[in-house]
């Protein structure tokens, strides 16, 4: 049936790709945890509702449908049946999600569906508290770091890839920098490693040979 696998770590650190891939090697489901909270942030966005409003955005949270299907190169999102997968990815996004994910209601929502997706097992799990608070009794936690320049890097190469518009490989470090500050020191299950968790610095390794090490850990 399989088991847990959590991946946590800082933006951009190559999380999404090295589980997906993963989770198809032992034939796992892969579930995207910030997907989630970029998806809470668009709809907020598009109803013209503040990201700082926590009452409205949590009775958001809970009114949407977020749902997830297979695709290549990556798996499709949709937000009450639409499907976001490209617009989730926008630099709007990325400088409001922090805020969303801050609210505790929007957490204790997301928290509750993850859980509830992880159930059965045969799963891998990215995002930022996976292995501290949404599945604390994973067998098996990796925590993805990299150098903040090396992370930029791989972000822009990304984004110019998928053909989305791109800021300057200096203002997106700086915006990768502001958004993990923001992720660590927020008071509801900020970004941590979990004490059980094995670090992998990926700065320097291919997805590969990230994707083998996971493998091997899974596998023990
Ligand atoms: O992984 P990604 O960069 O798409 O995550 C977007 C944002 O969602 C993060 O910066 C963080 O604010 C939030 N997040 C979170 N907890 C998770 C996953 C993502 O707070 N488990």
């Amino acid at each position: 049936k399989g088991i847990q696998v959590a991946i946590d770590g800082p933006a951009s650190a190559g999380k999404s790709t090295v589980a997906k891939l993963v989770a198809k090697r032992f034939n796992y489901v892969y579930c995207d945890t910030g997907a989630m909270y970029r998806v809470v942030t668009l709809a907020a966005l598009d109803q013209g509702i503040a990201v700082t409003d926590s009452t409205q955005v949590s009775q958001l949270a809970r009114e949407i449908k977020i749902s997830f299907a297979p695709g290549e190169p990556e798996q499709r999102v949709f937000l009450n049946g639409r499907d976001v997968t490209t617009a989730i990815r926008q630099g709007r996004i990325d400088q409001n999600v922090s805020a969303v994910a801050a609210i505790p209601a929007v957490r204790e929502e997301m928290t509750n569906q993850q859980r509830q997706i992880a159930e059965e097992g045969g799963i891998v799990m990215d995002g930022r508290d996976i292995g501290s608070t949404v599945l604390p009794n994973a067998p098996v936690k990796i925590f993805m770091v990299a150098t903040a320049h090396e992370r930029a890097r791989r972000r822009y190469v990304e984004n110019k890839a998928k053909g989305i518009a791109t800021a300057s490989l200096e203002e997106l470090q700086k915006e990768i920098e502001l958004r993990d500050q923001k992720d660590s020191s927020r008071k509801v299950s900020p970004l941590v490693q979990a004490p059980d968790a094995v670090r992998l610095d990926t700065t320097s390794l291919t997805i590969d040979e990230v994707v083998d090490r996971i493998s091997t850990i899974i596998e023990k």
